[in-house]
């Protein structure tokens, strides 16, 4: 994914700044711990897209 894209895209709950984790192509929020789905290099921020994650997996 384009890197600059990161610099722009915020989580669409709380414009927070959004983690990009290259192993599962997620768009991660730390702060409503949110992984939100990459797909074919467009990020999905929709909440209903979203996956919740368990408060230990977070980076
Ligand atoms: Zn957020």
């Amino acid at each position: 994914m384009d890197h600059r894209l990161l610099d722009i895209i915020a989580c669409p709950i709380c414009h927070g700044k959004l983690i990009y984790d290259k192993q599962n192509l997620e768009l991660i929020c730390k702060f409503d711990h949110l992984a939100y789905p990459v797909r074919n290099n467009i990020p999905v921020l929709l909440r209903e897209e979203a996956r919740e994650l368990p408060l230990d997996e977070e980076k």
